[in-house]
């Protein structure tokens, strides 16, 4: 998806035509009667782009963030001293519920 609106994007932008209702090689759609405005259009486009491009870093960060809670963050059983995860609810080892303390 992003892809395809970076590419309308580019097809609009580098159109040649001078006229804001565009050509029919950019934004004008031949089986349509309506006139778009092609200024309006590419602002249109870019705001599209901006909120795909401003997503990518928050997967990003979720995805690191998992990674790294799976690595290091290891809490010991109150009952038993086994070495469980901390998002955990209940150890593995004896059974007893984990108290989320963050
Ligand atoms: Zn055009
Ligand atoms: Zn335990």
């Amino acid at each position: 998806m992003p892809e395809l609106v970076e590419k309308a994007l580019e097809r609009v932008t580098r159109c040649q035509c001078d006229t804001d209702s565009g050509c029919f090689r950019c934004i004008a759609n031949p089986r349509s009667e309506d006139r778009a405005s092609k200024e309006a259009t590419i602002s249109l486009l870019n705001e599209i782009r901006r909120v795909f491009l401003s997503q990518v870093p928050v997967i990003q960060n979720f995805l690191e963030k998992d990674g790294n809670y799976e690595d290091d963050e290891q809490v010991a059983c109150p009952s038993c001293d086994h070495i469980i995860k901390s998002n955990a609810k209940f150890c593995s080892e004896c059974g007893t519920k984990i108290e989320e303390n963050s």
